[in-house]
């Protein structure tokens, strides 16, 4: 079998002095001399890769920022604890960088993905989410995944020469192939595939810790599914007499290192299984990365659990129905009233329709601003 290991890790700039390092990556890996490029072609930057460039984009652009104001799972009425948009956001990108780095993979690529991976979100979580695919019923429907690529490609405006940030081609496709209704549903490169992985250790992990803050959940509730008991057991035998609060906190700590590290043997008794030498036999075949046989049931088990208990708990089903009520009512009262709509949204209605435009508009919000335009323009009017 060959070394796994590539030897173009150093690249010279003969113009400045300066160099761009490169970590040794695996053969299975996307180098950055592989890129397919951006639409709009650009010159490569001296020092910065390409998928460097992709994720200071992804993090300077609009739609990022207002992940710090979008629901997760738990509104921000409840509290100051749970996860946010963008604290989800950046957890997805630590863990899917940990797997990264573990098999050698091309870890800014990964980063632009995860940074990318949710900011198609509208405001008040997947409550929002189907109100607006409701409301666009007979029109193609909204979907996150969808919406974050027609954020990156068109709707942020930020550089003069191109509409949208002008990404890579591998982080378009990458984040193509997360729409389940996507046409050619192409297998994912490695990197992608750590994102959604790490995007399922994520919410997994964290909507438990914060329904137990909240109150919706106790632990002896969450003590009652294999996954947590084999985590607390684990967690006991590192510590001794730990307080119920400590106890929590280390059996998240184990569950995160658990899975992660059962990752990591299942992709690599994978990646060998199937002698995987180059990217084109990633994309060729199924997943790579998945959990192994004695982690996957358990772990469906837990997001049973979590859909039961939690993302129907009543007090997250009122707040996800006046989410819904309020979603709606504004997208009909734009509808009817477009000169409502800012000038770059009313811009785009000849081309792209009314009802498309202000789906736009609206998922752009964050929860706090389509509240306050909610009052100011459309409550008892
Ligand atoms: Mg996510």
């Amino acid at each position: 079998m060959a070394d796994p290991i590539s030897t173009r890790n150093f690249q010279g700039d003969p113009i400045s002095g300066l160099s761009r390092v490169q970590p040794r990556l695996a053969v299975y890996a996307v180098h950055d001399s592989q890129t397919k490029g951006r639409k709009y072609p650009e010159a490569p930057h001296p020092y910065r890769g390409p998928f460097q460039r992709d994720r200071d984009r992804i993090v300077h652009c609009a739609a990022f920022r207002r992940l710090q104001d979008k629901t997760q799972v738990f509104v921000g009425d409840l509290g100051d604890y749970h996860r946010t948009r963008l604290t989800h956001t950046l957890e997805v990108a630590s863990i899917a960088r940990t797997l990264g780095r573990a098999l050698q993979l091309n870890e800014d690529l990964i980063e632009a993905l995860a940074l990318a991976h949710d900011l198609g979100h509208p405001p008040f979580g997947h409550a929002g989410e189907d109100t607006l695919n409701a409301c666009l019923a007979g029109e193609g429907g909204f979907s996150h995944n969808q919406h974050a690529l027609r954020i990156v490609e068109l709707l942020e405006q930020r550089y003069q020469e191109f509409p949208g940030l002008n990404l890579s081609l591998e982080v378009l496709l990458s984040q193509e192939s997360r729409i389940k209704s996507a046409p050619s549903k192409a297998g994912s490169l490695l990197e992608a595939q750590c994102v959604d992985a790490a995007d399922s250790v994520a919410y997994n992990t964290h909507d438990a810790d914060d329904a137990l803050e909240l109150g919706l959940l106790t632990l002896p509730d969450l003590l009652e599914i294999p996954l947590w008991q084999e985590a607390a057991r684990r967690a006991k035998c590192l510590y001794a007499s730990l307080s119920a609060a400590e106890l929590r906190r280390a059996a998240l700590h184990e569950l995160i290192d658990w899975q992660v590290t059962d990752l990591l043997r299942t992709t690599l008794a994978n990646l060998a299984e199937r002698q995987v030498q180059t990217v084109e036999q990633v994309l060729a075949g199924p997943p790579l990365m998945h959990p192994g046989g004695d982690m996957s049931p358990q772990k469906n088990e837990l997001e049973e659990f979590l859909h039961r208990r939690v993302y129907r708990h009543p007090q997250v089903i009122t707040v996800r129905r006046n989410a819904q009520e309020m979603l709606g009512a504004m997208f009909q009262g734009y509808c009817q009233n477009p000169e409502l709509l800012p000038e770059s949204y009313r811009q785009r209605i000849p081309i792209h329709g009314t009802r498309r435009c202000v789906a736009d508009y609206l998922a752009g919000m964050t929860d706090r601003f389509a509240q306050q335009e909610f009052q100011r323009l459309f409550q008892d009017k």
